[in-house]
């Protein structure tokens, strides 16, 4: 089994546009969104929803006002600020310690499981997708991640498919590093701007810190060439494989208007970039796996 992670510096470089490219082309594959913060690939997958499973993490206090005193001691004790003058806890505030629960006098609190979103397992045009959604403000993302990562692997495993295909978190913080963990290859998307380079600098150490092998593409690489070219130099100095140069075009956002991938949209002009691209992506596997097995 091999799991591809597509992963960027910061949002908004056309992550979802290059995996919902990738994920019309090569081999069969289980598609894995990890961006859970901010899904976005269903706008182009137009998932059609199989499995739905509330994600539960972590835990809440609750009050009983039949049983509470108002004595304070909760509100006292709680290093969050969570509980307010009516002895209601703020679910956002919350970091589900459980103090307030040990010290209570009377009972009055409970701890409950807390629920963040949902997952889901639907199926698309490109195959079976595992896909999530945090509700606003929840945390432990990561452990979502993980939980998205876990059910593609059993699906693929079930269905005989040897590939994932993963949509991973932006930035460096623990989604991502949950998104990365035992991955073949991370393929981080960068733009041409000052700030997504010193981002994708940032999210290169990751990927070789955890020793994880790593290619670059450049999204909208003619819109500043010498930042493309300080990339690619990049590239080479790390002995990375610059994957391709994506030029910018108006089809890519009229793509997504339509819901389509640049594949699909523009077969013979973004199409053919993405082919390039996936070369690139298979040769680097193929690589990666002979160098496992000898
Ligand atoms: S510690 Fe218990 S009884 Fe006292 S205010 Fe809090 S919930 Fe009410
Ligand atoms: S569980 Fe912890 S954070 Fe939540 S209300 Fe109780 S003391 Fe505060």
């Amino acid at each position: 089994m091999q799991e591809i992670v597509v992963i960027s510096g910061k949002g908004g470089t056309g992550k979802t546009s290059v995996l919902s490219a990738l994920a019309s082309l090569g081999p069969p594959k289980i598609l894995a969104d990890c961006d859970v913060d901010a899904a976005d690939l269903h706008l182009i997958m137009h998932p059609r929803i199989q499995k739905r499973q509330e994600f539960i993490s972590g835990e809440l206090a609750r009050i009983d006002p039949d049983a509470c005193t108002q004595c304070g001691l909760c509100r006292e004790y709680c290093r969050f600020d969570a509980i307010d003058e009516s002895f209601r806890v703020w679910e956002q505030d919350c970091e589900g310690c459980a103090l307030c629960y040990h010290v209570c006098p009377s009972g009055a609190i409970r701890m409950e499981p807390r629920f963040n979103g949902y997952w889901y397992v639907s199926e698309t045009r490109f195959g079976t997708m595992v896909h999530a959604a945090l509700l606003p403000g929840a945390e432990n993302s990561g452990k979502l991640v993980t939980t998205v990562r876990t059910e593609a692997r059993e699906i693929a495993e079930d269905q005989g498919i040897d590939l994932i295909l993963t949509d991973g978190s932006p930035g460096i913080g623990c989604p991502v590093i949950a998104s990365l963990s035992r991955t073949n290859l991370a393929v981080i998307v960068a733009e041409p701007t000052l700030a997504a380079v010193s981002d994708l600098k940032r999210v290169q150490e990751l990927t070789s810190y955890f020793g994880i092998p790593s290619g670059i593409v450049i999204n909208k690489a003619d819109i500043n060439d010498s930042l493309s070219d300080e990339i690619e130099r990049f590239a080479k100095d790390k002995d990375l494989p610059l994957l391709g140069r994506i030029p910018y075009e108006e089809k890519i956002t009229r793509a997504q208007i339509e819901g389509k991938s640049i594949t699909e949209y523009d077969p013979s002009g973004l199409g053919e970039y993405m082919h390039r691209i996936w070369d690139g992506i298979q040769e680097r596997l193929d690589a990666e796996q002979k160098a496992s097995t000898a």
